[in-house]
């Protein structure tokens, strides 16, 4: 079985913007599998379309974006700017990591501009603890409880700024300069996104926007990155896996 790479995430464009060039290179160098979960379907995401009908949009596009790198899409269907930390979508990750006995768990910045964002790190930090833990879903596991807490990391906040505009610095970088195209080719999968970003998020060219925060991440000039912190807390794996496989 190959090793097995998770994004949690909160909405279904988040890894285009922030992890999917890490991801792609876990696939394609390193012969991982890569889910992109997200906990909502992007509900709220539209002037146009109801909720329910954006939420059909957005997880079909969310599971196109994953399939144009071979990677597998799962909506957590929680509801957008509702995502709370609590038992319902902890468990939720917690069967979603046992189920695909993730190895690697990438989500969101705890600070970062959305809630949703934060709670999404939380919830994911408490799940990636819990999935191996026997007695969390005693008597009511869908798959066996992974063998070991796996390497947790946090992905930039959006614009590398917390709530009070300050910087915060990621631990290390991924170069993505040769997926940038790819990275580029899965975020053009949310068509639905172009015109609700351009009137609620002031973000004009949603391709472009991404390129050139990907090309800020990058310590050398014209290359692109990803910036990460990895999440070191007590009996959390200590090893970089990530710096030790694309560093
Ligand atoms: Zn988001």
């Amino acid at each position: 079985m190959p090793p097995v790479a998770l994004a949690v995430l909160a909405h279904p464009d988040d890894a285009e913007f922030l992890c999917a060039g890490t991801l792609i290179r876990l696939a394609r160098e390193c012969g991982y599998a890569v889910h992109v979960a997200t906990l909502t379907a992007g509900d709220c995401g539209s002037a146009e379309h109801a909720p329910t009908e954006i939420a059909a949009l957005r997880r079909a596009e969310g599971a196109a974006a994953a399939a144009a790198i071979g990677a597998t899409y799962h909506c957590l269907e929680e509801l957008d700017l509702r995502v709370i930390y609590g038992e319902r979508p902890l468990e939720k990750v917690v069967r979603l990591i046992n189920a695909v006995a993730a190895t690697v768990v990438i989500t969101h910045a705890p600070d970062d501009y959305h809630l949703d964002h934060e709670q999404t790190s939380t919830i994911a930090r408490a799940a990636t603890f819990a999935a191996p833990i026997p007695n969390f879903l005693h008597g009511r596991h869908d798959h066996p409880p992974v063998g070991a807490i796996p390497h947790l990391y946090y992905c930039d906040p959006l614009e590398g700024k917390d709530i009070y505009g300050r910087p915060v610095a990621p631990d290390f970088r991924i170069d993505i300069t040769g997926v940038l195209d790819d990275k580029a080719a899965m975020l053009g999968c949310h068509a639905s996104q172009r015109a609700w970003l351009r009137k609620h998020h002031g973000v004009d060219n949603l391709v472009e926007s991404m390129r050139d925060w990907s090309r800020s991440r990058s310590l050398s000039p014209g290359r692109a990155a990803e910036g990460f912190r990895q999440h070191l807390g007590h009996s959390y794996p200590q090893s970089n896996l990530l710096v030790e496989l694309l560093g």
